[in-house]
């Protein structure tokens, strides 16, 4: 049961003499509910790996099939809906709107999806709940420490209840207490069934996993 299919994959920037290749010829398949750490040295291509699996970013070439669509092949407003209703995101920056609050970044996924505004605020507050930030619902996101704040982008990633959660170094920038917390949800999310595909520099982290995919030279090497 493959939640994800990558196929052939070559992802270049620039052309000529000048192009990077980031991924060279990447096959890889991933189990449902499995958690995943992808590892390897710095430029090696974790990251563009991650963007194009959650179609942030487009192959050069191949193929990559998530929840059995071909998302290589949808046109850019398509693999936009697709993201925003499928799939949750989490990056080390957050990516927070820092000037809303807590309850308005966390609505934000389910504005796009269109659900009305009562149920939205009751969504999101079970949601902050769940990330143990009630009593932050009101504050702005910039007055947020590191930790709150990756808990409230992690709210926010679970709006639309994702099967599927793509992670690029979430504790990346983060104390080691709020890293333990952050590693607590995630842990927490594996266990309730979510897949989680993440990135991290850290050995100790990957080793908490189930299966460490290691990113070499733009390829897959187990
Ligand atoms: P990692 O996540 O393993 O550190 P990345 O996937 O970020 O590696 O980068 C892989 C290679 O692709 C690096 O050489 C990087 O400089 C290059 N790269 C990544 N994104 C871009 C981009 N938007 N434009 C040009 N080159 C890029
Ligand atoms: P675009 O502006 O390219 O159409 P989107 O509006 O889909 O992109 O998303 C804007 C940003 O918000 C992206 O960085 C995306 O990863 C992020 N994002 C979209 N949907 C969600 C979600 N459900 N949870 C968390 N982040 C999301």
């Amino acid at each position: 049961n493959n939640i994800i299919e990558v196929k052939n994959v070559h992802k270049s920037y620039g052309s000529g003499s000048a192009a990077t290749h980031a991924l060279r010829g990447i096959d890889l398949k991933i189990n449902s509910g499995t958690f995943n750490c992808i590892v390897g040295p710095s430029g090696h291509g974790k990251s563009t790996l991650l963007q194009i699996i959650g179609g942030l970013d487009k192959p050069t070439s191949g193929q990559v099939n998530v929840m059995g669509e071909q998302i290589n092949a949808l046109s850019d407003q398509k693999l936009a809906n697709f993201r925003s209703l499928k799939l949750g995101f989490v990056f080390q920056f957050f990516n927070l709107l820092k000037g809303l609050t807590v309850l308005e970044n966390i609505q934000i996924p389910l504005m796009f999806a269109k659900i009305p505004a009562k149920q939205q605020e009751q969504r999101a507050k079970e949601l902050l709940q769940l990330v143990d930030l009630s009593e932050k619902a009101q504050a702005k996101a910039f007055e947020l420490s590191g930790g709150q704040k990756q808990r409230v982008a992690i709210a926010r990633a679970l709006a639309n209840n994702p099967e599927l959660l793509l992670m690029d170094e979430p504790t990346g920038n983060l104390d080691s207490e709020s890293e333990a917390e952050v590693l607590k949800i995630i842990h927490e999310l594996h266990r309730n069934g979510k897949t989680i595909v993440m990135v991290t520099h850290s050995k100790e982290i990957a080793d908490q996993g189930e299966r460490i995919i290691t990113i070499k030279d733009g390829m897959v090497c187990e």
